[in-house]
């Protein structure tokens, strides 16, 4: 079967006004331009960003994560999930900036990869992450003491999602831990096991629960949730000293919203589909799919797909509505009948691309995201860690 229908989901007017602004008022942090923002319906806009970018040549370098908007992934020099858009601007030395268009712990990540002579540059400090901002650096010590009380920190190594801040990845290194993408959060557990007896996951209890459950054969009843906003953690000693993983109460505000419903109704409406989600889904969404896995997992399994074969992907929509463009000979449709976009991430529009651009090109580095020696230090251990993990 070859289609070309459309995706089931496509954002209205009032969503795409919504987009970005204010959808998510936690994570985005009320920063505003600190310079003359292009208006948005500016027609020259993408001829500016154009010949800002032509003007600065080699010295910019454009990071585009797969969840960005369309206007800016075109501008973008290489498209990814966070870790390796990290490691892509490492290797550009010659770069003397890096624009990440994402969010902002990968722009901490992307400096803490890249050398000193290089910027890396958010172009809307406003652009968090709302599971990032779930786990605080107070908060994170303040469970650590709770678990040094209960006589457990000792045997207890942290191993915290690539999606934290560096605060939170220097805390990892400071105990001995590592950092985990989706892609390699088994093979993490898996060599945290073999150093002590339990695992405190952060920030994203879905993807410690999914792991492993799904892949490494605990049982739920192996895992525990550690509340940072009740006393304790809204745990008994005793449930912590029994626990495998202490799952931190995190979850992505996008993923989040997949339901078992959701994956019911388009197997309902569409015979045959292959339902494919991300593991920061809910445990139940994961267990109900069909194939799990990170964002370029996915965009391998839709390249290697058979023409006509049917797929709902359970992950943000930027990224669904891409993919499902370039595979016009697959039925690709979103698995939810809501638009799922990551707001923060759609922060970062045109005009702020092309401001930052323009900046750039008249010598005025704004918007730099510069983390600290000292967090730089350890949350470079971690981020160490994980790429010696066997
Ligand atoms: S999709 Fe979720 S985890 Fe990713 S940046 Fe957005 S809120 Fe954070």
């Amino acid at each position: 079967m070859t289609t070309t229908e459309p995706l089931d989901v496509q954002p209205t007017p009032l969503a795409l006004l919504l987009l970005g602004r204010e959808a998510d008022p936690r994570s985005e942090r009320g920063v505003d331009c600190p310079g003359d923002l292009p208006a948005a319906s500016d027609p020259d806009l993408v001829e500016r960003a154009r010949a800002a970018k032509a003007k600065l040549g080699e010295k910019v370098f454009i990071l585009g994560h797969h969840y960005q908007r369309d206007e800016v992934i075109e501008f973008a020099d290489v498209t990814g999930d966070s870790f390796k858009l990290a490691r892509d601007a490492a290797v550009r030395p010659e770069a003397e900036y890096i624009v990440f268009c994402g969010v902002h712990f990968m722009a901490e990540s992307a400096d803490i990869l890249t050398s000193e002579a290089q910027a890396v540059i958010l172009p809307d400090l406003a652009a968090g992450c709302s599971m990032a901002d779930m786990a605080t650096a107070e908060q994170v010590a303040e469970c650590w003491d709770v678990l040094t009380d209960a006589g457990i920190a000792d045997v207890t190594v942290p191993v915290s999602y690539m999606n934290s801040s560096a605060d939170i990845k220097a805390f990892t290194g400071r105990h001995g831990g590592t950092i985990c993408t989706s892609s390699n959060a088994k093979r993490a557990l898996e060599w945290a096991f073999g150093e002590g007896e339990k695992v405190l996951f952060l920030p994203d209890q879905h993807l410690g629960r999914n792991t492993a459950v799904r892949d490494m054969g605990f049982s739920l009843d192996d895992c525990v949730i550690y509340n940072p906003h009740k006393p304790g953690g809204g745990v008994t000693v005793d449930q912590l000293r029994a626990a495998k993983m202490i799952l931190w109460r995190g979850h992505c505000s996008v993923h989040g919203r997949f339901s078992l419903d959701s994956v019911e109704d388009v197997r309902a409406r569409i015979p045959g589909v292959n339902v494919l989600v991300h593991p920061e889904c809910k445990h139940e969404v994961v267990s109900a799919a069909d194939q799990v896995g990170s964002t370029e997992y996915i965009v391998k399994a839709l390249d290697a797909a058979s023409t006509g074969s049917a797929w709902a992907i359970g992950t943000e929509l930027n990224l669904v509505r891409r993919l499902a463009k370039a595979h016009p000979d697959k039925q690709i449709v979103f698995l939810d009948k809501t638009v799922c976009f990551c707001s923060t991430m759609n922060r970062i529009d045109l005009p702020h691309l092309v401001w930052t651009l323009e900046s750039l090109a008249d010598g005025n580095v704004v918007n730099r995201i510069q983390v600290d020696k000292d967090t730089e230090h350890y949350a470079k251990l971690a981020l160490e860690q994980m790429l010696a993990l066997p």
